[in-house]
């Protein structure tokens, strides 16, 4: 099939989270099982000067916002067989410092839209599915109107919308009777992430449980009725992790390899750890950690007192922190650690080296997420031997099997209610659980062993698209 992906950021050319490992993943990974894919996404600051293979396409666009017209140079990147990347250059737009959070971010994504719904025209690309994700790329859906493509639209976190004033509306180019509650209109305003939802043939979303709490008042962000509108034709299809990226054998950042068959590594990647961050070295103590955006979904609050809670006796366990967002969490998170340093490590901050030690180096990965669409450290921390401990929602839920199901198959600790009390008590179940090291082993050892390859998420995006061209 021919297929082309449409994303605002792709590892390891762009990344704020989980949406550039996804995208980046999945189209390289039907690319291997011989699909031709050709991903489109913009030319932020700094990326053409790191890749030596970049080149021209040829392509230049000419593209209407407001009364403006705009210029895009579409540069090419021939990233593996089967695998095409195309950038879009519009300096004025994506030469910035970071890749959102700006004023103009609703003539940066509308911009970028229409040069990907230009790109899929038959002078430029003959395709079969257009698939675009997250709100950013949620136009490009109305915009290819009645084009013979199927067009498909993946929701990574419907926390995030792209809500923007009513006068936006013009730059789109779009008939204006689609400014209604049917199509992108939601309360007043035009809404990125509901056009996405409301003119794709296929939506899907990236856990099966995810995908059934949208239809719910309390994880729909407001689209729940635009959700369950789509019915059957929402689907949930869980995230699979690559693992020439997220291993433990062939892995560049750790200072040891690993695996299953021989754990010796281990210890050595939770020293170097413990060294790294601040932490007392000692092999006896857990060591729990976590790596996060700091949001109000990631639970870091809940986490915060949850540690302080069990904090006193130093021999108890140990926390690696790594994650910046939010200034007031910064600060608490910070603050606990220079309270606790014999305990608590933080790095405020982003640091991709650090992110794979941390899952190497410790024994537990905690994931307090109020609402969590898949998750993917999770994925990451099953396969890196620290057993994952989380709150039972969205993709977090289907891919760790709790412990109360018997060590036969369990991968980690689960807990229901989102307080710091819940979770306080699932941590206590972690150190019982090291406190019994066979038991221990076993545990780790179905999580080290669990596939989340991209071969099963492949095949079912491939049974999905099937059903719509
Ligand atoms: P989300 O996409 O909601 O942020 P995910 O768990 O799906 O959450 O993916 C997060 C990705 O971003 C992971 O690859 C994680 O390691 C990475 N990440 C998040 N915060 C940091 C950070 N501060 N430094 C390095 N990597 C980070």
């Amino acid at each position: 099939m021919n297929i082309l992906h449409a994303s605002s950021e792709v590892f390891p050319y762009s990344k704020t989270g989980g949406l550039a490992d996804a995208t980046a993943a999945l189209a390289r990974a039907q690319a291997a099982a011989g699909h031709t894919v050709t991903l489109v996404t913009p030319l932020y600051r700094g990326i053409r000067e790191k890749l030596d293979d970049i080149g021209p396409s040829g392509i230049e666009l000419q593209v209407p916002l407001g009364q403006a017209k705009l210029q895009a140079k579409v540069w090419r990147l021939e990233q593996e067989p089967n695998l095409t990347v195309l950038f879009i250059d519009q300096p004025e737009l994506f030469d910035r410092e970071s890749l959102y959070g700006q004023d103009d971010d609703a003539e940066r994504f509308i911009f970028f839209s229409k040069c990907v719904s230009r790109l899929t025209k038959p002078e430029h690309l003959d395709l079969e599915i257009v698939h675009a994700h997250d709100w950013q790329s949620g136009l490009v859906m109305p915009l290819l109107g009645c084009e013979r493509v199927g067009k498909v639209f993946t929701i990574h976190n419907a926390a995030y919308q792209g809500r923007f004033t009513a006068d936006k509306f013009d730059l789109t180019g779009l008939p204006k009777a689609y400014f209604d509650w049917r199509q992108l209109e939601f309360h007043g305003e035009v809404n990125f992430l509901k056009g996405g939802i409301v003119f794709a043939d296929l939506v899907t979303t990236v856990s099966p449980r995810y995908a059934r709490e949208l239809f719910t008042q309390q994880y729909g962000c407001g689209l729940e009725g635009v959700f369950q509108a789509r019915g059957d034709t929402l689907a949930g299809v869980l995230n699979g992790v690559d693992y020439t990226e997220w291993n433990t054998t062939n892995n560049p950042h750790l200072s040891a390899a690993y695996c299953a068959d021989s754990l010796d590594g281990k210890s050595a990647n939770k020293q170097t750890l413990q060294q790294e961050i601040g932490l007392p070295a000692c092999d006896t103590v857990p060591l729990f950690g976590n790596i996060s955006r700091f949001t109000e979904q990631k639970g870091i609050d809940i986490l915060i007192d949850a540690l302080e809670e069990r904090l006193g006796d130093e021999a108890a366990f140990q926390f690696a922190g790594l994650g910046m967002g939010d200034r007031f969490l910064e600060r608490a998170m910070s603050s606990l650690a220079k309270r606790h340093p014999k305990q608590i490590a933080m790095k405020i901050g982003y640091d991709k080296g650090l992110a794979h030690r941390i899952e190497a180096g410790s024994d537990f990965y905690v994931m307090p997420s109020r609402f969590e669409p898949c998750g993917l450290n999770q994925l990451y921390s099953l396969r890196y031997g620290s057993v994952p401990i989380v709150h039972a929602t969205g993709g977090l839920d289907d891919s760790v099997i709790d412990l109360g199901q018997g060590q036969d198959t369990a991968t980690g600790i689960k807990f229901g209610d989102c307080s710091a009390e819940a979770l306080g008590q699932a941590l206590g179940r972690a150190l019982a659980l090291y406190a019994k090291p066979k038991n221990l082993a076993k545990v780790r050892d179905n999580g080290m062993r669990a596939d989340f390859s991209w071969r099963q998420t492949t095949a079912e995006y491939g049974r999905l698209y099937a059903k719509i061209i």
